[in-house]
């Protein structure tokens, strides 16, 4: 598995060949706002590193993993979630063609805001 993926589009947002809102950035993940929010708030969490899927992920990817689950929250918040329990938002993993999957770069999408959403 390459850490860069020449064909993948999200490769490419984390290599700035296309543009994207970037919400945060550090050595390994990208963050950037999903190009048709279902939510007031809908941003997108990707690993650095050209994984396709939760499927291709091993025990080397705990701590990574990890690290994106606790980011959510926060970025959440810092994006304008209003705060649990009233507020919230949810976290998504689509993961294979039947799990709805159509970027095959790992990524987590977060959503909140005030109802209603667009969708979901
Ligand atoms: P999924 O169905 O889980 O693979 O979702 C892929 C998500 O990526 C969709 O919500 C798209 O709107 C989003 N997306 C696709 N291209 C871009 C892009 N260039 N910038 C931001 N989000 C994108
Ligand atoms: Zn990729």
């Amino acid at each position: 598995m390459s850490a860069n993926d020449p064909n993948c589009i999200f490769c490419k947002i984390v290599t700035g060949q296309i543009p994207s809102k970037k919400v945060y950035e550090d050595e390994e993940l990208f963050v950037f706002h999903d190009i048709q929010p279902w939510a007031p708030v809908h941003f997108l969490i990707v690993p650095k590193q050209h994984i396709p899927s939760l499927a291709q992920l091993t025990s080397e990817h705990e701590r990574l993993m990890g690290r994106m689950m606790v980011l959510a929250p926060r970025l959440a918040a810092e994006q304008g979630c209003n705060p649990y329990p009233e507020g919230g938002f949810r976290v998504v993993c689509n993961t294979g063609v039947e799990g709805g999957q159509e970027v095959h770069h790992l990524h987590v999408h977060v959503m909140g805001g005030p109802r209603p959403w667009l969708r979901g």
